[in-house]
């Protein structure tokens, strides 16, 4: 491994659509040296292998389809003299802003002034599912099969299963359909389908039966897939299928933290922010879907560039303050973020607290400083929804700050 130098003001890990906008806006801000690293052999993140719309609304007002959209922000990237370095897997954080780097060229040391993480999500595998039964070919996530099908012109399947109804499972139907598989049902372990009532039409339309509080209890094959067993309504089902389709159950993509000293929040599983984006070691920033499973491509997007204007600020600043506002909460709130906040001046980048919940919930939320309630809602909620609450400034100077829901 050569020396570690200081090589940039700014290294940005991940150029999907939070770390792309991030060096947009470092870039607009005046910062000079912006690097921006990946693993891929081009920029976009997970909206390269997205073969459908709808991407870039409010960034760019018209509508692309998702490689067209990563191919936009790669271009954006370049025209704005942002230091761009695919290839590059960064494998270790270490104190102070040094990161450790591969590429064809071999291992590097690389450090900055600042470093922004914003390597995106993944979608929990078969084994971390804990699924039953054999383990034959033909068990995929939804991000896999769009690489198989937007890089390597393959369709593993025919006739797959669809395990999840998240809105990611939307585009897994649009994926099939799109080429020429005919999914034989879709099924969630949730009480109710997951993504929005007008998404949860679609499948339906498309003649995909939907069965909600479905188990998998088993999955049969001999090399490849050939059954699927569910228990749904107090009924077994066996579904002749050749594959398994894995939709969401998003994870952030955070081994960099964990095996770092910041490790990883756990609750949102990502690192811990504040409403800067920064982490604990005030060197480091993150942002995108890192931050939480999981977001819209155009949120990730704003989050990054709203981040990157923090980062440029704060480089004009002296030292961060290690004055931290914990914030806690209590179930059925499943995680809240940004997780800490920093007794410090200057323009949030995250305005609001972002929630979710561990189930279908009714009932009032309530955002309380130091014991005292300030803000309320009454509404319902389903897991995997965004939930805002409005951050005011006056949790700053709180002892306290506390986020709960009363169940009707
Ligand atoms: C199947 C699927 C369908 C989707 N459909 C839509 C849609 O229709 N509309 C929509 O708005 N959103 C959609 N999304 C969501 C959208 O793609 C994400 O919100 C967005 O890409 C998140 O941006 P990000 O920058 O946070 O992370 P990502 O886009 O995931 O980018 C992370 C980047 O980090 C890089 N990286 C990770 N680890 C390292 C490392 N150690 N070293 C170097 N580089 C690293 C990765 O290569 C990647 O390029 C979909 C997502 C999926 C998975």
């Amino acid at each position: 491994m050569t020396g570690t130098k200081t090589n940039a003001d700014v290294i940005v890990i991940g150029g999907g659509p939070a770390g792309v906008a991030a060096s947009l806006a470092l870039r607009s801000a005046g910062v000079e040296n912006v690097m921006l690293l990946d693993r891929e052999a081009d920029l976009g993140g997970a909206t390269r292998h997205c073969g459908h719309s709808p991407f870039g609304m409010l960034e760019y007002g018209r509508v692309y389809i998702g490689a067209a959209y990563g191919r936009r922000l790669e271009a954006d990237a370049r025209a704005a003299g942002v230091d761009i370095r695919t290839g590059h897997s960064v494998v270790q954080l270490k104190s102070g802003g040094e990161i450790v780097v591969t590429s064809p060229q071999g291992v590097e040391g690389l450090s900055a002034r600042r470093v922004l993480v914003a390597t995106g999500t993944r979608e929990t595998p078969r084994s971390a599912r804990l699924l039953p039964g054999d383990r034959p070919v033909g068990i995929l996530t939804t991000g896999a099969l769009q690489a198989y099908t937007a890089f390597h012109r393959m369709m593993p399947f025919k006739r797959p299963l669809i395990a999840g109804s998240e809105l990611v499972s939307i585009s897994a139907v649009l994926t099939c359909l799109a080429h020429g598989a005919r999914p034989v049902a879709m099924v969630e372990t949730a009480p109710q389908f997951l993504a929005r009532r007008a998404f949860g039409m679609f499948p339906r339309l498309a003649g995909i039966p939907v069965f909600t509080g479905a188990e998998i209890l088993d999955i049969r094959g001999e090399g490849r897939v050939e059954q699927v067993v569910i228990r749904s309504g107090g009924e077994t089902r066996t579904f002749d299928c050749d594959g398994l389709l894995l939709t969401g159950q998003f994870t952030p993509e955070a081994t960099l933290f964990q095996t770092s000293s910041m490790n990883v929040d756990r609750a949102s599983r990502g690192p811990a922010v504040d409403q800067f984006g920064r982490c604990l070691d005030p060197t480091y920033f993150a942002a995108g879907n890192i931050l939480r499973p999981v977001e819209t491509g155009g949120w990730s997007f704003r989050e990054g560039r709203a981040i990157g204007r923090a980062i440029a600020d704060d480089l004009r600043r002296e030292t961060p303050t290690d004055d931290i506002v914990p914030i806690s909460f209590s179930d059925p709130i499943k995680l809240v973020v940004p997780n800490m906040l920093r007794r410090q001046p200057g323009d949030a980048a995250l305005r609001f607290f972002q929630l979710r919940v561990a189930r279908h919930i009714r009932g009032r939320l309530i955002l309380e400083l130091d014991g005292r309630i300030i803000w309320d809602k009454k509404s319902q909620w389903l897991p995997e929804r965004r939930i805002l609450v409005p951050l005011p400034a006056t949790a700053l100077t709180a002892s306290s700050v506390h986020l709960a829901i009363e169940e009707f």
